[in-house]
């Protein structure tokens, strides 16, 4: 199964992939994790992509799609057993091009799953969230902390809080979202792509309605 993953920052797309990956193996690729790893790197790709993420910017659409293009055309594990793009596409063009990029290697996309949330769900998610630096794992200081202060309990790496989750670059992301990722889910209702799923809920609820979703398909 091929799915993209759509929602405003914040509305669990991150722990919707790991129910995803455990529930149906599907091999998550992230292009917000992708950016991280050559952020750390500090590869020339890194540290030009990271002028626009410290400020909450999309990265330019032409410096994305290369780099999922590469991930979908040379990862041999991603021809297998499906997988899930996260945090892409996130403008309409992204996702046109996408659908070039599939038609020509053959793999069409089968859903595009949206999360919604509200706001003050989404400013108190990433305002608390934590990551595991090492396994990416997701933490919350108050929903879901870590047995250890600081240490992730899946892997023991350290955990952090993102650059970008303070509140000035949450706002920037917001409006980075109504503006360019919004029309993208009317990209994919018109191709009846489409299923949502509400984000404000916890992630047991989301998970039952998940497994009923595809059961039921
Ligand atoms: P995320 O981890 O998905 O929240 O992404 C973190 C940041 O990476 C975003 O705020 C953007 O600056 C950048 N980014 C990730 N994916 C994309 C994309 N598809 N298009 C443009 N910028 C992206």
């Amino acid at each position: 199964m091929r799915l993209v993953l759509l929602g405003p920052p914040g509305a669990g797309k991150g722990t919707l992939a790991a129910l995803l990956k455990e529930s149906l193996k599907l091999v998550h690729i992230s292009t917000g994790d992708m950016f991280r790893e050559e952020i750390r790197n500090k590869t020339q790709l890194g540290c030009g992509a990271k002028l626009y993420i410290d400020k909450g910017e999309l990265v330019p659409d032409e410096i994305v799609i290369q780099m999922i293009e590469q991930q979908l055309t040379n990862n041999s594990a991603v021809g297998h057993g499906g997988y899930m793009l996260d945090g892409f596409p996130r403008t309409c063009k992204q996702a046109e091009d996408l659908d070039r990029i599939l038609e020509r290697i053959q793999q069409p996309l089968d859903y595009a799953l949206y999360m919604t949330a509200t706001l003050p769900i989404i400013v108190q998610r990433l305002g608390g969230r934590r990551v595991c630096r090492k396994c990416g794992a997701l933490f919350h200081i108050r929903n879901k902390p870590p047995l250890k202060e600081n240490v992730c309990d899946n892997c023991g790496g350290e955990i952090y809080k993102r650059a970008d989750d303070n509140e000035a670059t949450i706002h920037t992301r917001m409006n980075v979202y109504v503006n360019n990722t919004q029309p993208v889910k009317d990209y994919y209702k018109n191709q009846g792509k489409l299923k949502e799923l509400d984000g404000d809920k916890e992630s047991d609820e989301v998970q039952a309605i998940l497994m009923k979703m595809f059961r039921d398909k």
